[in-house]
């Protein structure tokens, strides 16, 4: 069947927007093929009808609501499971990130369905969704059909756009799901926000961008005692790379799937300069760049290079800055 289904994940009477994303992408190529969007949500009383309603804003016609513990990967794909299972939903389609990849991998098992995560683009061909996905270091596309009834698509984060397309309410449904015994072995005990959670790049004077040239996530350190040297307005930034690899937050990143800047300063340590990531920093009044490798894209739109290791100069950049601060 054509229809598709999706997560919606929510805390605190919101929903993700990284969810909503991948709402408003099913629902559009789900109508590319001839089929509705249906979204499924896992939790408490504050999954109200009014809520769950809105949904139908970014394309969703069916809400299945189903009472379980929310953030946990097990009860999801259980309902999930079930869902599919009841209506014949060709395609799950839903927004990556941690709790993404890992509902998505367990609903592959169960279903024994083909998955393709990190995916950046759908499409529909001879009435079917294709996924492309970027691959060798986003270097070159690589473009999954399916097989069998269902087929697994997991977008990379924030990768498909939020529509709201004016509809009006979803439909709601309630689930009734018999959740496995593993299922509510795991209990959400705390959540906390990542370390630059509440950055503000934005509206920053002087943006100090770490890439994978900082080599791991404690090497954002190094940028943090720069930002901290020049104080005033400033703060740390990061590539797409670095924020998938779970060493900056999502909130710090710049480029196509980020946040746009144009800062007095900004200073790229160990970033390449990729298009994606030069759209949302080219603006900046100042660039300078720090790469070992003379050749990195990244000089090619910056106002000074330092070619070198970046563990050798941003030390002593922030003792000559401290220096000169008096600090
Ligand atoms: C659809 C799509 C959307 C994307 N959106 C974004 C986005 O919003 N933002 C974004 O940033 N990217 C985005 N990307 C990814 C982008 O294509 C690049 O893969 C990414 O920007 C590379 O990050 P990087 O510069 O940190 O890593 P790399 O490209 O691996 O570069 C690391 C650099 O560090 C240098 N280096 C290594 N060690 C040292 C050292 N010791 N001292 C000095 N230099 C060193 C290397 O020479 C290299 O130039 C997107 C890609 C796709 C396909």
């Amino acid at each position: 069947m054509a229809d598709v289904l999706t997560y919606v994940l929510h805390y605190e009477g919101a929903f993700n927007k990284n969810s909503l994303g991948a709402v408003s992408e099913g629902a559009a190529r789900a109508k590319d093929i001839g089929g509705e969007c249906h979204a499924v949500v896992v939790g408490g009383d504050d999954l109200t009808d009014d809520l769950c309603k809105t949904l139908g804003q970014y394309g969703a016609t069916k809400v299945h609501r189903a009472k379980g513990p929310e953030g946990l990967a097990q009860p999801v794909i259980d309902v999930m499971a079930k869902v599919i299972d009841d209506g014949g939903h060709g395609y799950a389609l839903f927004g990556g990130g941690l709790l993404g990849f890992e509902i998505g991998a367990g609903l592959a098992a169960r279903k024994q369905a083909g998955v393709t995560m990190e995916v950046t683009a759908v499409r529909a061909e001879d009435g079917k969704l294709v996924a492309e996905r970027p691959i060798l270091q986003d270097s070159k596309i690589s473009v999954s059909h399916y097989q069998g009834d269902l087929g697994i698509i997991i977008g990379r984060i924030n990768a498909f756009e939020i529509q709201q397309d004016g509809s009006g309410d979803a439909e709601v449904v309630d689930v009734d799901v018999e959740y496995s015994p593993w299922s509510n072995q795991a209990k959400m005990v705390t959540r906390g926000e990542q370390r630059g959670a509440d950055v503000d790049i934005e509206g920053a004077d002087v943006l100090v961008a770490g890439g994978r040239g900082l080599g791991k996530a404690e090497g954002f350190e190094l940028a943090e005692s720069l930002a901290k040297a020049f104080g005033g307005n400033s703060a740390v930034a990061a590539t797409r790379a670095v924020v998938d690899a779970g060493w900056y937050p999502y909130a710090a990143q710049i480029g196509q799937t980020g946040k746009t800047v144009s800062p007095k300063l900004y200073l790229a340590a160990g970033i390449s300069g990729a298009i994606q990531h030069k759209v949302g920093m080219q603006s900046s009044e100042n660039i300078v760049a720090i790469n070992k490798d003379a050749n990195a894209p990244i000089f090619e739109f910056s106002d000074l290079g330092i070619v070198g290791d970046l563990n050798k100069i941003m030390p002593k950049l922030t003792e000559a800055i401290k220096a000169k601060k008096g600090s």
